[in-house]
């Protein structure tokens, strides 16, 4: 079964972040069972959090998937480990990171997994592309659509 209407945020603020980005969304088309429809622009944001550090560029990408929540996020965190990104603080630097947005429909609560993403309609970076490549995304608890979000958001 193939799940449409699945969305990745991927910011990087170490190094060529465009290019960590870029690679990010070539391995996820790369797996079996991943397509990649949309991409948006990539953003320049100020990082959020204690720690300072250089600014994010930051993309959302729209996908097709075979997959389930949990085995996408499985194939997002290998993908952020391949490209070198260092855990060290929680809110400090990142060559990539990967969060699902929204997974269709879905509703997802699990200590590993909360779908649609938990800080979603805090996260400007997250609903201005988001709303660029799909306006019509619906919220599936709230009922709104990304545009809606980004209009509530600023
Ligand atoms: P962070 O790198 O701080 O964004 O946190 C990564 C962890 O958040 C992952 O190991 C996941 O288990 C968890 N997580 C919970 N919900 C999501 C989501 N919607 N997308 C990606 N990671 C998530």
């Amino acid at each position: 079964m193939l799940t449409d209407g699945v969305f990745i945020a991927l910011g990087s603020n170490v190094g060529d972040r465009e290019r960590y980005i870029s690679q990010a969304i070539d391995f996820l088309a790369a797996e079996v069972g991943i397509m990649v429809l949309k991409q948006s622009r990539s953003i320049e944001t100020e990082p959020v959090g204690p720690i300072e550090q250089g600014l994010f560029l930051n993309a959302v990408i729209e996908i097709s998937t075979a997959l389930s929540p949990k085995d996408l996020l499985a194939k997002c965190l290998a993908i952020e480990e391949r490209l070198g990104r260092i855990r060290t603080e929680r809110w400090g630097p990142r060559t990539i990171d990967l969060d699902i947005v929204l997974f269709g429909n879905e509703v997802i609560d699990e200590a590993y997994l909360t779908i649609p993403h938990r800080e979603l309609l805090n996260r400007n970076f997250v609903l201005a592309p988001l709303a660029e490549i799909a306006p019509e995304a619906r919220h599936p608890l709230l009922g709104v659509t990304a545009s809606e979000m980004l209009i509530g958001q600023t």
